[in-house]
């Protein structure tokens, strides 16, 4: 069993961006690969919806989808273009995973994802 200090560390230290959100996707924290990859600092972006992500060509019917699958406590994965915060795009690779209480509701979501623009 590991102390709790060292579950946060390694989060905080994952080379993926992670973000943990409340249920309507207004972030609670980012780690410092989110700060890399996105250009907003931690203190820039708690408070804020995931949305501010979004460059908005990204079709709503993606969206949908990716809500739909959360609302039913499913993880969601996809790619999409994401906007730094200095305005340039980059591909992201997404997954959504909903956290669930012990008794079945959705607290938080964890969301994780990577720049893939070098890969295309
Ligand atoms: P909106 O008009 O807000 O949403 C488009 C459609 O999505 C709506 O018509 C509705 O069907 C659905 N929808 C949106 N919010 C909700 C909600 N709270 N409950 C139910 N349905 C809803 N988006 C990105 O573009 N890039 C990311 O990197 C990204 N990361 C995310 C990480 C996490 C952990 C979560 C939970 C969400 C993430 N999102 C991300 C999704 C983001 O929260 C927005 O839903 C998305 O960016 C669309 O925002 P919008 O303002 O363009 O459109």
């Amino acid at each position: 069993i590991l102390p709790p200090e060292v579950y946060r560390q390694a989060v905080h230290q994952a080379d993926l961006a992670i973000s943990i959100t409340d249920p309507s996707a207004r972030i609670l924290y980012a780690n410092d690969s989110f700060s890399r990859i996105t250009g907003y600092s931690a203190e820039d972006i708690v408070g804020l919806n995931e949305s501010v992500l979004s460059n908005h060509t990204t079709p709503p019917a993606l969206y949908a989808d990716m809500w739909a699958s959360l609302k039913a406590r499913r993880p969601w994965s996809g790619k999409l273009l994401n906007k730094r915060k200095c305005g340039g795009t980059y591909l992201a690779e997404l997954s959504i995973t909903p956290v669930v209480n012990d008794k079945g509701e959705i607290t938080h979501f964890l969301g994780m994802h990577r720049d893939i623009t070098e890969l295309h």
